[in-house]
């Protein structure tokens, strides 16, 4: 059985991994679980999503249906926040994996769908599901279901007591700042060094304790082992699709719509430009079209590499489209313009720089008397190479590859 969850939680807490951890645990009896469950990232752009649009599926070797299904029922109604205004839980369960789940699957990372698209395909394939409300979730539920993970990373994320939801979090920063060093980079984004932060917990009111993301088990359970917390109720190792790009299309500028993800190529067209609050923007051209690219606040150190792009540099641009602006994620700069200066020519007799003969009348050098119309033209230098640049650990998304995954690209890795 596959069993599919989302839409659980709300603003006020919670916490749809958090529901499906307990649910995994109290399934124990009732058959084998399969592999590891998955943690999967939808649209980021999805209108109604609370935090990162995840929603859970995992797999249970079971002949005990009735009784699964009783308990995942229950459970959902127990740990959902069903008084939520934008909490409309979807509970799947698939005896298999049809082509047409799989399929749902990518377009819910790249796309916006509506509930019946998730209706038609379960009641298609003949798979029992329960939405609870508006049943929105049965669209996460589904995807997370059919959601195949070629490339795929891990989060072990380590859940709180109930007693303490809603309690700051006792997590020692030292031994955080530690489990970095010794993991990076087969784990990633648990400290922001740059910007001075841990990064690896939620600061709401929800159940997680803290995730510790990367792609190698070993180097997780280390990070794990490292830190010094408070004690943890719970604790599962998801296989998940962060940190893979599986939301970015590859596309050109004429074809983009709003709320999808692209990849983009284009040749910057202005220069960036702040205005108040910090955001950064600049335009990109590919032909005749061209696309506003966004680099915001809370990119922090990002902008001091967006704002040392010129017009006519060649770069790939990453992010999500909404209201017809590229809310960047990374960039890869192709290839540089020139930056040219321009300075009085020097003297062909005496070799000194020779001096302006005034408004529109070129240039003079008073010992030689001689004269020159044009200025000459100078390169100088570019504080910025070719390659990868992406926004800090603080302000990544959880679906955006990280650079340390690029392998044999010319990455410049934001820490
Ligand atoms: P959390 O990360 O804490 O679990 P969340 O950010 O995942 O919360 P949800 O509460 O799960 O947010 O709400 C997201 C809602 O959007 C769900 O109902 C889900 O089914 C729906 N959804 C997911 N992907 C899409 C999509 N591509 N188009 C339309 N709706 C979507």
């Amino acid at each position: 059985m596959f069993i599919g969850i989302d839409d659980t939680d709300s603003e006020r807490g919670l916490c749809t991994t958090y529901l499906a951890a307990v649910l995994m645990d109290r399934l124990r009896p009732f058959g084998e679980l399969v592999g590891l469950p998955k943690l999967v990232r939808l649209n980021p752009c999805a209108q109604f999503k609370t935090r990162g649009n995840a929603a859970i599926a995992f797999q249970i070797e079971t002949e005990r249906v009735q009784e699964v299904r009783d308990l995942a029922l229950q459970t959902v109604v127990e740990l959902s926040d069903l008084s939520g205004k934008n909490t409309n839980p979807g509970l799947v369960m698939a005896d298999a994996v049809s082509r047409r789940m799989r399929d749902f699957y990518k377009r819910a990372v790249t796309e916006i769908l509506e509930i019946y698209e998730a209706r038609e395909i379960l009641e298609a394939d003949g798979v029992w599901h329960q939405g609870f409300k508006k049943g929105r979730g049965l669209i996460g539920a589904l995807a997370a279901v059919g959601a195949e993970l070629e490339d795929h990373t891990y989060e072990l994320i380590a859940y709180r007591e109930p007693k303490r939801w809603g309690t700051p979090r006792m997590i020692d920063q030292a031994s955080v700042w530690k489990a970095d060093s010794l993991t990076y980079p087969l784990t990633w984004d648990t400290v922001d060094c740059h910007n001075n932060r841990i990064v690896f917990a939620p600061h709401s009111a929800d159940p997680v304790l803290f995730g510790i993301r990367g792609d190698d088990i070993g180097a997780i359970d280390l990070a794990f082992q490292t830190i010094t917390s408070e004690p943890w109720e719970r604790k599962v190792l998801y296989l998940t699709n962060q940190g893979t790009d599986a939301h970015i299309i590859p596309g050109v500028v004429s074809e983009i719509v709003d709320n999808k993800s692209y990849r983009l190529k284009g040749r910057v067209k202005d220069a960036p430009q702040a205005i108040e609050g910090g955001h950064l923007f600049f335009s990109i051209h590919d032909k005749e079209n061209s696309l506003v690219c966004a680099a915001f606040e809370p990119t922090k150190n990002f902008r001091d590499t967006v704002k040392k792009l010129i017009p006519g540099d060649l770069i790939d641009v990453y992010g999500a489209v909404k209201e017809r602006t590229l809310n960047l994620e990374k960039l890869e700069v192709l290839e540089l313009a020139d930056r040219i200066a321009t300075q009085a020519p020097l003297c062909p007799s005496c070799g000194k720089r020779m001096k302006s003969a005034g408004r529109g009348q070129g240039y003079r050098c008073r010992r030689c008397k001689l004269n020159a119309e044009q200025r000459e033209l100078k390169a100088l230098p570019r504080d910025i190479e070719t390659g990868f640049y992406e926004v800090p650990p603080c302000a990544r998304r959880h679906l955006s590859k990280q650079l340390v995954r690029m392998k044999g690209q010319k990455v410049h890795p934001s820490r």
